[in-house]
């Protein structure tokens, strides 16, 4: 069977074509630049006061010269003024351009201002260009101010905006459908009968997508071959990636590798060598432009295997980097048989010195969903290693 490492591989060597949207820029928190963002002139464009005060020529000051006649007040917002006499001084404000003429700002902290007459109260330690952010300091006009790639937080939103760039092109997100499948469940509003359950993997699914800022349309359809033939069909249509809980096992209603394959999507594989989630399935059409995740509907096994695989994946086809995976230490030992790589719930704890330490939850198995509100991520123990000694350092990836 295949290895969890062997799964990676086949999953990244089936990402999604980036593809490219332009959208105004206000609403691109989150996104990824797919363009260029050059400076449209030097950052700051003009020498700019960075200080509320006077600005002079600092040669006079080096005179000996402590009291500076004000001449006339630059705001911020108005064109550059000369400084009619070296000798005197404008009172200038934080951000308007400094007078031509002077090359140095004192502050209002620094100075007793009386009739029109700013006298200096500490000449001592004044340096020439002081409190004056020059033009061009910080960039040049044309440099490049974002690459492509990079993903946009507020600070990046706030350089495109001072570059007047009003729309921007980025990566689109990938267009994503939750189907569970299943004759036993009914809606979250519904009363199940004895028989019946809630269905409550959709609902997983579709919140965590939104923590990737993803909105996934929802669907669900009972073990009809027919229904599920008829509604994948439908959603690869009109979807980039479908993701799919139950129906991939090995149970006489589980129907839909064999349908996918019916619809062109090209088994790459179906069962890891891992627990829980064994029965995860992973197809693409021909050209990798649909691709499909149908996850096992135990909702211990659909949660690990949408952390583990799809979640990444995701985070790959829309240009992010995926998350790191974290390290913590066992706080006590696992024993675990099987030669499967062994994912089991576990709650973190961060010791004062920073080392995460995990304390395992195993619970009940694959159906023990409320178990999972306890644990703050899936810890990944090794195949082919029986014994896990407390204090063993093993890789873990959070649960949101
Ligand atoms: P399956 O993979 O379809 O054989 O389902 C395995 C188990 O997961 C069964 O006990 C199902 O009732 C349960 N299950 C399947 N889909 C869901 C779902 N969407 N929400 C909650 N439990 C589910
Ligand atoms: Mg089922």
């Amino acid at each position: 069977m295949l290895t969890v490492a062997d799964a990676d591989q086949i999953i990244a060597a089936h990402g999604l074509l980036h593809q490219t949207e332009t959208m105004p820029f206000a609403q691109a928190r989150g996104r990824v630049l797919a363009e260029t963002i050059l400076a449209d002139r030097d950052f700051p464009p003009f020498d700019r006061v960075a200080m509320d005060g006077i600005a002079i020529h600092f040669d006079a000051l080096a005179n000996g010269q402590t009291t500076y006649p004000i001449l006339a007040i630059q705001l911020a917002g108005e064109p550059g003024q000369p400084l009619p006499d070296p000798t005197g001084c404008l009172e200038v404000m934080t951000g308007a351009v400094l007078p031509t003429g002077c090359d140095t700002v004192i502050r209002y902290e620094d100075l007793e201002i009386n009739d029109g007459i700013a006298t200096l109260t500490i000449p001592a330690g004044m340096t020439r260009g002081q409190h004056v952010h020059k033009q061009g300091t910080d960039r040049h006009a044309l440099d490049v101010l974002l690459p492509a790639g990079t993903v946009l937080r507020p600070v990046e939103l706030a350089v495109i905006a001072s570059v007047g760039q009003t729309s921007i092109t980025v990566l689109k997100r990938p267009r994503v459908a939750v189907i569970s499948t299943g004759d036993e469940l009914v809606d979250t509003h519904q009363t199940p009968l004895p028989h019946q359950i809630r269905q409550s993997n959709a609902y997983l699914l579709q919140a965590a997508l939104r923590d990737l800022d993803i909105d996934a349309s929802v669907h669900h359809f009972t073990d009809d071959i027919a229904l599920i033939t008829s509604g994948l069909s439908a959603l690869l249509v009109k979807n980039d990636v479908l993701v799919i809980t139950g129906g991939v096992s090995a149970g006489k209603a589980d129907f839909v590798p064999d349908i996918l394959n019916g619809l062109g999507i090209r088994r790459h594989f179906h069962r890891i060598s891992q627990k829980p989630g064994k029965p995860l399935f992973f197809g693409s059409s021909t050209d990798d432009q649909r691709v499909v995740f149908a996850l096992p509907g135990n909702p211990v096994s659909a949660t690990l295997c949408f952390y583990r695989y799809v979640r990444p994946y995701l985070q790959t086809a829309m240009g992010m980097v995926s998350d790191p995976p974290l390290y913590a230490q066992l706080a006590g030992p696992v024993t675990f048989k099987p030669p499967l790589t062994y994912f089991i719930p576990t709650r973190l704890e961060t010791k004062a010195d920073g080392q995460l330490l995990a304390f395992p939850l195993p619970g009940n198995g694959s159906g023990d969903f409320s178990n999972l509100t306890a644990a703050d991520a899936f810890l990944e123990l090794p195949a082919n290693t029986t014994e896990f000694p407390a204090g063993t350092l093993v890789k873990a990836f959070s649960i949101g």
